[in-house]
């Protein structure tokens, strides 16, 4: 865990903070990058020293289960972005949401959320909390009414995630964290798909922001992690049960991780300029029936998605005429994209959520999740913008 005792304020932008921040304190011996530390344990000649350090009263590391100086820069490189009191890292995003999860929640306790969280989230929801005595009551997303409503019946965590994930869905920031609030509740974020180069959930009052790491904060498809940004009371319980439950973060990983965001800023910005030329091209191609994509001004909640995004992201989806046979032709005469399983990477992904992002559901339950059987996800890359067009005309036609 790193934070609680330093500031969150942070006056660099965030171009600046993805290469500078938190790497000062664990440059050794004049090195000018942040070293592998591939070690189990931290030695202490001195018995007091070893004491005051195990029992938190002086800084220092003690066993790589709890916490080691690479992982301790990735986490404070997160905070520093997210703006937020304190961090603390998991080995992937599933560990990191799900040991927030336990760590937060008790038997009887009630969490609202939407319908369309990230897949394994949504079983986290609907099988495996609730055989704790958790009750987990999961509303359609787009309708803030109704959620607002179910917040109100009494709610001790409210979990968001915007935009969602495949069909781009944005949820109404301001409004479910103050009536979270106004219940008593924690609220808490899965900023994973915007990022906090495009939007700040702490700084629109969440208490606690979450990432899958493995997608737009390493950016290269190359190291799986997690970390949990936000209210130093709270990212000290979630550490305090990983360090238990186990899922720390790998060192090389968190090197991966620290270098991929280096470069966050400018690949978030190429993404986010990419996805919104494909998405603009898409609407105009008589084959592509359906473009969702928070910049585009015929998404429904285009409005919202100005006002507390200062981006609309790399993400978008679109469905061909044809449905699922035709998607399973169309793909691989893709020569610029991965067919995998995957987002947020420097190449072009694509993959349609049938094997995606919800191949757990059945097609119907994707049906009444408004996922058709044709939608195919796109996460734009940081390739030429029109060579990525070209590519895309060209299957399209075949
Ligand atoms: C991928 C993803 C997760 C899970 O992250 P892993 O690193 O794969 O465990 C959680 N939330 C969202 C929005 C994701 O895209």
């Amino acid at each position: 865990m790193y934070g609680a005792d330093v500031s969150n304020q942070d006056s660099r932008s965030k171009a600046s903070i993805s290469v500078w921040g938190g790497e000062e304190r664990y440059l050794l011996d004049r090195a000018t990058q942040v070293p592998v530390v591939h070690s189990v344990a931290f030695g202490y000649p001195d018995f007091d020293e070893w004491y005051d350090v195990a029992t938190g009263k002086a800084e220092g590391h003690i066993y790589g289960r709890n916490t080691n100086p690479t992982v301790a820069v990735f986490e404070e490189k997160c905070r520093l972005l997210e703006g937020g009191d304190a961090a603390t890292s998991a080995s992937t995003g599933m560990a990191a949401i799900s040991n927030m999860l336990h760590a937060l929640l008790r038997p009887e306790s009630r969490v609202v959320s939407v319908k369309d969280t990230y897949g394994g989230t949504s079983l986290l929801f609907t099988e495996f909390l609730p055989a704790f005595g958790i009750e987990c009551d999961l509303i359609d997303t787009t309708d803030t009414e109704a959620t607002i409503a179910a917040v109100q019946k009494g709610c001790d965590l409210l979990y968001l995630e915007t935009p969602t994930n495949p069909t781009l869905k944005v949820l109404d920031l301001p409004r479910l964290i103050e009536a979270g609030h106004s219940a008593g509740a924690i609220v808490v974020v899965d900023n994973t798909f915007a990022t906090p180069i495009n939007q700040l959930p702490l700084e629109l009052g969440a208490d606690l922001v979450v990432h899958s790491a493995t997608k737009f904060l390493g950016g290269h498809a190359d190291a799986l992690g997690g970390v949990v940004i936000g209210d130093a009371d709270l990212v000290k319980k979630v550490f305090q049960y990983r360090e238990i439950n186990g899922a720390t973060l790998d060192p090389m990983a968190a090197y991966l991780l620290l270098r991929g965001m280096k470069t966050l800023d400018l690949r978030v910005k190429r993404q986010a300029e990419n996805a919104m030329a494909v998405a603009t091209f898409l609407e105009g191609h008589d084959r592509v029936t359906q473009v969702n994509y928070p910049g585009l001004l015929s998404h429904p909640q285009h409005a919202l998605a100005e006002a507390q995004m200062s981006g609309y992201g790399g993400m978008l989806s679109f469905a061909i005429e044809g449905g699922l046979d035709k998607v399973k032709e169309f793909l691989p005469h893709l020569q610029m994209a991965h067919l995998a399983a995957n987002l947020g990477a420097v190449e072009t992904t694509v993959g349609p959520p049938a094997t995606t992002s919800h191949v757990e559901c059945t097609p119907e339950e994707r049906a009444a999740l408004g996922i058709p059987e044709g939608l195919v996800r796109y996460s734009a890359g940081i390739e030429d913008t029109a060579e990525l067009l070209a590519d895309l005309a060209r299957a399209l036609d075949q």
